[in-house]
């Protein structure tokens, strides 16, 4: 029998791939959960990495003519019961302020007094609260379009928590736009998503599909919702991102009225659309592997890890010096346009064990220096997209000269082995007993191993969304964007339809 191969991660992805996820998190140091129910600490290597997600979306929506603003963390219960739609969906996960002091009891507890007037919603998203300042600001057509993102944390209640993927509170940024006519609205919804998806292939190196969601799974209040949809290793959807087209109904609610070119008077034409940091658990169950986090350079914390390694203490201040001055000649270089990010861990500890912190946090590169390795003007390279073993020595000049070919190079690994597990998974199904087979495991021990990406024909009938849905657990993810016409039968009753849709088990 073969020896196993030893891992970092206990369980590997194959025995377990949601407490594998977990490990992930918590051996990569991103985050942690915390004594308040439902909500996450996301620790300085979770958090830079979301930073540099949120810099680099940021100065996309900057290129598509938006700017930044912020809106109030309360939302008047009044404001959310203008939409009818809206209020009913958020309703159930919706925390409450109702008092606004402490006071001491009979029993020296403190208790909620001061009861409000009116409560207020704690932010599960920001489109009253913002509409009702669009609609100040409105008057005009001139006024128009308002291109405005915000970048802020919201809350929905939820039971059951994993972190960055379903937490009570959660970062994002959420895009409200208020336009003059229709057209506008609809290409400025398209464009962010557009948007979306360039993120998420270029930054992120998740190949996603586009698409629009069914009305079960529209945004509650919009007309059309789009969304860009990923594979994860486990063969199960993450909706990474939504932009929706809102039409008038929150104009309308909120009273966005603008004066015409011709002298009428018009609601506004709205969309918002958001990206939030679920999309790190995105990363870590796309890239990762037995042996943790595996970060995408474009976004990585940092891009190269130096490991001083002192073998006798007579070596410390040459190996130091030499490993400065590495540093500094890597950041001396550019990747992406900005300095390559370097680190230089010289922690007295365990060189293997401080190598295995590294593997498991992602770094892209780490690189060993040690009193031999200077002698020949050689540095000794790990690729995490590569086995840990797997170790190369390199002349230290040419290392250095190709660091952004490099990273470029894992960058594109990434994408392109994420893009192939997708493509490999997606399947056009014909037949119900198919589509049934595909989705249930074949092997019971290894229930996570089975599923996918399924095209298939559906008719457009809510019943037959739901009734899939109860039996296998498996939604409709999105209507293709670019979808070939093709005359075909419904999977579920077998009435004419005219194109695939994609149908998954979701997260
Ligand atoms: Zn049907």
């Amino acid at each position: 029998m073969a020896k196993k191969e030893q891992t970092a991660i206990e369980p590997t992805r194959a025995d377990d791939y949601p407490e594998w996820y977990q490990q992930v998190i918590r051996a990569a140091d991103l985050a942690e959960t915390s004594p308040v129910r439902g909500c996450m600490v996301i620790k300085p290597w979770g958090c830079a990495l979301w930073e540099n997600m949120r810099a680099a979306l940021d100065g996309m929506f900057r290129e598509t003519g938006h700017v930044n603003a912020y809106f109030p963390l309360f939302i008047p219960l009044s404001f959310l019961q203008k939409e009818a739609e809206h209020v009913e969906g958020f309703a159930k996960e919706c925390a409450v302020v109702t008092h606004h002091r402490l006071e001491a009891d009979a029993d020296g507890r403190l208790v909620p007094a001061g009861p409000l007037e009116e409560p207020l919603v704690v932010r599960p998203t920001s489109e009253t609260i913002i509409g009702a300042m669009y609609a100040k600001w409105v008057q005009s057509y001139r006024d128009l379009p308002v291109l405005v993102n915000q970048w802020a944390n919201v809350v929905r209640w939820e039971m059951r928590t994993r972190l960055f993927l379903r937490t009570t509170e959660f970062l994002w940024q959420e895009g409200h736009t208020a336009h003059e006519t229709r057209q506008e609205a609809w290409d400025e919804t398209l464009k962010m998503l557009g948007v979306y998806k360039r993120f998420a292939e270029e930054y992120m190196a998740i190949p996603v599909l586009t698409g629009e969601k069914t009305a079960a799974e529209r945004f509650p209040g919009a007309v059309n919702t789009f969304c860009i949809e990923a594979m994860m290793q486990d063969r199960k959807a993450l909706q990474a991102g939504t932009s929706h087209f809102l039409g008038q109904n929150f104009a309308k609610a909120s009273e966005i009225v603008y004066q015409t070119r011709d002298g009428g008077r018009e609601f506004a034409w709205t969309t918002s659309w958001g990206v939030s940091t679920r999309l790190i658990g995105g990363i870590a169950m796309v890239h990762g592997d037995d042996n943790g986090m595996v970060m995408p350079p474009m976004l990585a914390p940092s891009h190269v890890v130096i490991l001083p390694i002192l073998r006798a203490d007579g070596d410390r201040e040459t190996v130091m010096s030499y490993c400065a001055e590495l540093a500094a000649s890597l950041r001396a270089r550019t990747y992406a346009g900005a300095p390559v990010r370097v680190e230089i861990d010289a922690r007295d500890m365990n060189a293997g064990e401080k190598s295995w912190q590294w593997i498991k946090k992602g770094i892209p590169l780490r690189v060993e220096v040690g009193p031999r390795d200077i002698a020949q003007n050689a540095v000794f390279v790990g690729r995490r997209d590569r086995p840990p073993r797997e170790k190369s020595g390199q002349p230290r000049d040419a290392f250095v000269a190709g660091i952004a070919p490099l990273l470029a190079e894992i960058q594109a690994g990434l994408l392109e082995r994420a893009r192939e597990f997708r493509n490999g998974n997606t399947a056009r199904m014909d037949s119900m007993d198919d589509f049934r087979s595909f989705f249930t495991p074949a092997n019971a021990e290894k229930p996570e191993i089975h599923g996918g990406f399924a095209l298939a024909h559906w008719c457009g009938k809510e019943e037959c969304e739901t009734s899939i849905n109860d039996e296998l657990s498996v939604t409709i993810r999105c209507i293709p964007t670019e979808r070939e016409a093709e005359d075909g039968a419904c999977i579920a009753c077998g009435a004419p339809a005219a194109g695939r849709v994609i149908f998954a088990k979701a997260y």
